[in-house]
């Protein structure tokens, strides 16, 4: 009888290939036609109407009930025209995807489709079994949603989809976008004051972000037959191919024909949905790809990364292919991030990241830069407890991944401006100087836009005019590290104001005072530079050296979000206060915990039920052969040496994961969540992971590949 991975295989290499047809070839025809964007609200609402719109969403202001009424009918009137029948409130709890409950628009007592203001601007979701972190206990599980007009209205399949955000009936958040949206008005108090100093016109700052976002494809059949990913997003077991990534023809190489289809199929439906997908290119892991959309406001492109991510997943059924978002499902091959590239703009049009050929906002944009450096050293255990996830774990640090060690890269000639202007700190700047020029300032722009001035292995490196966070996890929801980097930012921007006032006060004059302040600043958070290879041991020696953190697991990092310094810093910037973050400490050491836990006994499953069974077949026909051949009189000395290494990984592996059932059976006695997870950790994940794994994956070349249940790593990377 075949086995399931036989089957398997067979239908993957059967497959036909989908044909997608794009509604036209000129893409402007249907981008944002699934949004009811700026256009169809212009077609639709009064002008007065319009006006207050635009004004909420791009100042902040407020929508009254009469205009959300107004709202609410067009918005009706244009989903019933495109066939829509239900619409959502749709966010972003913690659990790490998105939400929503549907209503139809139907009204059966009144006989007609109906869409309230009430309803646009606020639903109340029976949420009491998202995770909340204890802020409300269950008996008055309420919490509610609430429009957010800032990010635009979108149909996906079918349904009306409303941004909202998440809190509870006390207010607290319970999702992603609330502290988010906070952190925007942070950092646009912060950096707007910073602005003042060079160019009194600037009265908004906003955060940009660009999310590259990578992930694995694999066929959905194959998937099918791999209980561990169907469970936990990763292989726990699998020999590496015999062809890895290690020939590097893949990185930037043809992508096969069905992951092409698919990928087109999914860029309409993105396209539609306003998201503004730019490029596609293979990654360097067999089997991986990347896209990158166009960066917006931070608030939309996090929604758009959360809404690509879940309109991927749909697509890819359609294709037979199933998506991994998850940032090590393969085991010695590169794992998957979500390179985040962030960087502030003016509504002056200026980006505070981008070297000029004016002297005077050289000195603006080193002004931010060096906060951002400044913010990263002050605050690295934060930055990295804002990655910190258990699948992320298995990332950092490991193939072509950045370490779990925070640094920042700027490149040679930018190295060298700081360099120049900590070292010339006694240079001396008369009145009518031409400041620039002496401090070497007035030269950056030609240079430093060399693209060939790059590192890839740094977690957070300057890309000329913008950083790059690169050690976010391919599975997570970007607000939360965003939201960590506008906070930390918006700190040292409002320290530095102060900084900069005192040397006024003390006579300086406004440039010099900048300067003054830059050098103390470059000075003090030196040690989170480096420019070397960050996936090296040296470096990691270096780092401690340094008396940088190290912080390789997640329930580690995330005692970080429990420092006093660290609620002290949510609380001053008004983002989120010391309950919410108690809570949602407890939620990720939850989500920690849940991870671990899974995995631990889906190993322990499959090898009981799969593996060991498996081997023992093998074994027994093994047993045969050799009393056959004794029978014969003949040599089989190269059998029991067989028989001998099979018995000997199953007797490790069964004695293995008895050994791990037992110590999370202790485990879970322990009452304190933290210690709980650091436990799994430690003595779970740490002790056993590694060691049952070896003896799988020693069975799985010594078995029979006819028997072999599991789909191997060359058939799930390599069949397409
Ligand atoms: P790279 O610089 O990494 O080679 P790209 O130039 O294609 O690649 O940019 C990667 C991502 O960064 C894209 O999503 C792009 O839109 C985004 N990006 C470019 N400029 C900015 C900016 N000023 N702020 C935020 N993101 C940006
Ligand atoms: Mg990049």
């Amino acid at each position: 009888m075949a086995t399931l991975r036989q089957s398997a295989l067979l239908i993957a290499q059967g497959r036909q290939k989908t044909n997608v047809v794009p509604p036209s070839s000129k893409i402007s025809d249907f981008f944002g036609s699934n949004v009811f964007g700026v256009k169809q609200m212009k077609e639709s609402l009064a002008p007065s109407v319009f006006k207050k719109v635009i004004e909420a969403t791009e100042r902040g202001g407020k929508i009254d009930p009469s205009t959300a009424e107004e709202i609410a009918s067009a918005v009706k009137t244009w989903a019933l025209s495109k066939g829509v029948t239900h619409y959502t409130h749709w966010f972003q709890p913690l659990t790490g995807s998105t939400a929503e409950k549907h209503d139809s628009f139907f009204d059966a007592h009144a006989g007609i489709e109906k869409f309230k203001g009430s309803a646009l601007v606020q639903q109340e979701p029976d949420a009491s079994s998202f995770p909340n972190g204890g802020i409300r206990s269950t008996f008055e599980a309420r919490g509610y949603t609430a429009w957010d007009p800032s990010s635009p209205i979108f149909i996906f399949d079918k349904t009306l989809c409303v941004p909202t955000i998440f809190v509870a009936y006390t207010g607290e958040a319970l999702d992603y976008k609330t502290p988010l949206l906070k952190s925007m008005e942070a950092i646009n108090t912060a950096a707007v004051e910073v602005c003042q100093l060079f160019d009194r016109n600037v009265k908004k700052v906003t955060p940009s972000l660009g999310v590259e976002q990578e992930y694995f494809v694999i066929d959905k059949a194959l998937f099918a037959t791999r209980p561990d990913l169907v469970m936990s997003g990763r292989t726990v077991f699998g020999h590496n191919p015999a062809r890895g990534q290690q020939l590097e023809d893949h990185y930037f190489g043809s992508i096969p024909t069905r992951v092409k289809d698919f990928m087109m199929d999914f860029e309409i439906e993105a396209l539609k949905l306003g998201i503004p997908v730019s490029t596609r290119h293979n990654e360097v892991a067999p089997g991986q790809f990347e896209v990158a959309p166009l960066f917006e406001e931070i608030n939309k492109a996090v929604d758009h990364n959360q809404l690509l991510m879940d309109l991927m997943d749909k697509v890819a059924e359609k294709h037979s292919l199933k998506v991994l978002f998850h940032e090590k499902p393969f085991a010695g091959v590169n794992g998957s991030g979500k390179h985040n590239n962030w960087s502030l703009i003016t509504d002056t049009g200026v980006n505070l990241f981008q070297p000029s050929n004016s002297a005077r906002e050289n000195l603006q944009f080193l002004t931010f830069v060096v906060a951002t450096v400044k913010a990263v050293y002050d605050y690295a255990d934060l930055l990295r407890s804002s990655i910190a996830s258990a699948s992320n774990d298995f990332r950092l640090g490991a193939n072509e991944a950045p370490p779990a060690i925070m640094s920042v890269f700027l490149g040679s000639t930018l190295t060298g401006v700081l360099d120049e202007l900590e070292k010339n700190g006694n240079v001396k700047i008369e009145k009518g100087d031409n400041m620039y020029m002496k401090l070497g300032i007035s030269k950056i722009p030609e240079i430093i836009l060399d693209n060939t001035d790059r590192n890839r292995t740094s977690p957070f490196a300057f890309t000329g005019n913008k950083f790059e966070f690169r050690a976010v996890g391919s599975s997570a929801n970007s607000a939360g590290p965003m939201t960590v980097l506008n906070v930390i930012v918006a700190e040292v921007l409002r320290t530095m104001v102060k900084d900069v006032e005192k040397e006024i006060s003390a006579g300086k004059e406004k440039k010099i005072a900048v300067v003054n302040v830059l050098r103390k600043y470059i000075k003090d958070s030196k040690k989170i530079r480096f420019e070397g290879d960050g996936y090296s041991d040296e470096w990691a020696a270096e780092a401690e050296k340094r008396g940088l953190s190290n912080l390789k697991s997640t329930p580690y990092a995330l005692d970080t979000y429990l420092d006093k310094k660290t609620a002290d810093l949510f609380s001053k910037h008004n983002v989120l206060s010391a309950i919410e973050l108690h809570a949602r400490h407890e939620i990720m050491l939850e989500n920690y915990l849940k991870k671990v836990q899974i995995e631990a006994r889906v190993m322990g499953d499959l090898a009981l039920n799969h593996v060991i069974p498996t081997a023992i077949q093998y074994q027994n026909k093994l047993i045969e052969n050799a009393n056959g051949l004794k029978g014969l009189g003949l040599d089989n000395t190269a059998a029991i040496d067989t028989i001998k290494e099979v018995s000997k990984h199953i007797e490790s592996l069964k004695h293995n994961v008895m050994d791990m059932i037992d110590t999370r059976r202790k485990l879970n006695k322990e009452d304190d969540i933290a210690k709980r997870a650091k436990g799994y950790c430690d003595n779970v994940k740490e002790a056993y992971f590694d060691k049952i794994r070896y003896a799988v994956d020693k069975l799985e070349l010594l078995v029979d590949d006819e028997y072999w249940p599991l789909v191997k790593y060359r058939e799930m990377l390599f069949i397409k």
